[in-house]
């Protein structure tokens, strides 16, 4: 008993006995406040009542437990001594989030980690309290990012993997998932909340047994026990229903998928082997200028030049292949269309020519970039998606039509690319190459992106951003004879070495 009473008091005391003294701005508006603390093994911890000091905030403290509550005219928080867990109200609505480090006590105050301050603060305030660690300073801003609430978490088995919908108040800006060992899915969302209890106790589905969400400050982390064994994932956002969507890929079908499209493939192959038919897809067109560059040129025709000579080059170097382009006019053609004219066409190939803009004109950005199908990655890939994506509004019944693209059909149609996902990367690269080197332009990489003119061929696809028409320099070589000459022959040049490397591919097996 004596040593417990020992020990306890040694606990207690150890926090400003070993703890360095902090102290750390509070900017609000023009005034400056500061907020006490410490720095305990590398946290910084401050005190809670100059905080709620600082931001205006009245507080009362249960003498006989030590709960210190931090009152707005929006909510409370309320704080445990030498406990992880916070509960945060708003409106009607209560919650309990875990931090990952304890509120600390010491001599009759309670305090927190600094880091983590800022988002629960914030919640009650309804503006943004961010703190910067570097200048050791907190800083109050209109609430720019509110975290969106997960209100669903679905599971569906699907013949070729699983799918998991996360339904959500509006879709996150950042977003993971990984499979880890023992059959583990872990999802992260930000910014995000979520009721944990609610999350926690939902019941088990035929795709995964259990959930554990943790409430990080600004993001939510959801750990799926799966049921069986996936190979792979992605992550897909759905805008029209803020749905995320995890596609799971198991191992078995995605092997059979593929082996069975190659043989299906090969047996075609065999036939007629050769790499027959280029399909090209001039961007744009008709009613749909695309982007308009600093000079006013418009897209839709620096496309179709490229595209004009894209087709003479390789008729030259290429007898005996045939070259169909999808539009050879100035003449809106919807993006499904376009796909369709290449898979009725027996296309072998799809290559959809564009040129990139930036938002704000005129712009330095310039160079090419190639992409290839799979759902967008990076904010640029995803930037360029919905940038060429927006063509479908010149569509009557766009929203009917391309309907069945988004949720579940996605992974469907993805899937039945996977076979092509290698040889479309492999000339994607090459045209990215090719492209920069004749043309001179900058070399700005291969990315993965989701366009619905890739989706409706069934054939290896890529789409090329020839340049940007938002830098002037770089609109003169686009709308030049000599510049659409030469991106076309670095196209022909990419095609010629792509051709040869597949069919050598295909002779093999
Ligand atoms: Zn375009």
């Amino acid at each position: 008993m004596r040593l417990k009473a020992v020990l306890l008091v040694l606990l207690v005391a150890w926090v400003p006995l070993f703890a360095q003294p902090k102290v750390v701005a509070l900017k609000n508006g023009s005034s400056t406040s500061y907020i006490g603390g410490f720095v305990d093994l590398n946290h910084v911890y401050i005190s809670l009542d100059d905080m709620a000091q600082g931001l205006g905030l009245h507080t009362f403290t249960l003498q006989s437990t030590g709960k210190l509550s931090v009152y707005s005219k929006y909510g409370s928080l309320l704080f445990t001594p030498n406990n992880n867990f916070i509960m945060l109200s708003v409106g009607t609505e209560t919650r309990m989030f875990q931090l990952p480090l304890p509120v600390l006590s010491a001599d009759g105050k309670l305090y927190m980690p600094a880091n983590y301050a800022g988002s629960y603060f914030s919640r009650i305030l309804r503006e943004n309290l961010a703190y910067d660690e570097k200048k050791a300073e907190f800083s109050l801003s209109e609430m720019s990012t509110a975290s969106t609430e997960i209100s669903g978490v679905q599971g569906t088995g699907k013949a070729n993997g699983a799918v998991i919908e996360i339904s959500m108040q509006s879709l996150p800006t950042a977003y993971a998932a990984t499979i880890g060992q023992g059959n583990m899915l872990y999802v992260t969302l930000m910014p995000a909340v979520a009721n944990i209890q609610q999350l926690n106790s939902l019941p088990p589905t035929s795709v995964y047994s259990n959930i554990i969400a943790i409430q990080n400050p600004n993001s939510v982390q959801l750990s799926f026990k799966l049921k069986q064994n996936y190979i792979s994932s992605q992550v897909m956002m759905d805008s029209t229903t803020n749905t995320v969507i995890v596609s799971l890929y198991s191992q078995v079908d995605v092997k059979k998928i593929l082996s069975e499209e190659i043989k299906r493939k090969l047996e075609k192959e065999k036939n007629n082997w050769k790499l027959g038919v280029i399909v090209i897809d001039p961007g744009h067109g008709g009613k749909d200028p695309g982007a308009t560059g600093v000079l006013g040129t418009e897209e839709k025709n620096i496309t179709l030049a490229i595209a004009k000579d894209l087709k003479r080059d390789l008729n030259m170097r290429l007898p005996g292949v045939k070259v169909v382009l999808t539009r050879d006019k100035d003449e809106f053609v919807p993006l499904d269309e376009r796909g369709e004219i290449a898979n009725k066409a027996g296309g072998k190939l799809f290559i959809s020519i564009h040129c990139n803009s930036m938002p704000s004109k005129p712009n330095p950005a310039h160079g090419v970039e190639t992409y290839f199908l799979r759902p967008g990655k990076t904010n640029e890939a995803i930037r360029i998606a919905a940038q060429e994506n927006a063509a479908i509004k010149y569509e009557n019944d766009y929203e009917k039509k391309y309907k069945s693209y988004d949720a579940d059909n996605m992974i469907l149609t993805t899937m039945a690319h996977s076979a092509y996902v290698k040889y479309s990367e492999q000339l994607a690269e090459l045209i990215e190459q090719d492209v920069s080197r004749v043309a001179h332009l900058a070399d700005n990489g291969v990315s993965q992106a989701g366009f619905y003119v890739l989706i409706g061929a069934s054939m290896p696809a890529v789409l090329v951003e020839t340049g940007y028409l938002s830098n002037i320099r770089e609109e003169r070589f686009l709308r030049s004879k000599t510049g659409q000459q030469e991106i076309a022959r670095g196209l022909t040049d990419a095609i010629v070495q792509y051709r040869a490397e597949y069919e050598k591919n295909f002779a093999e097996n």
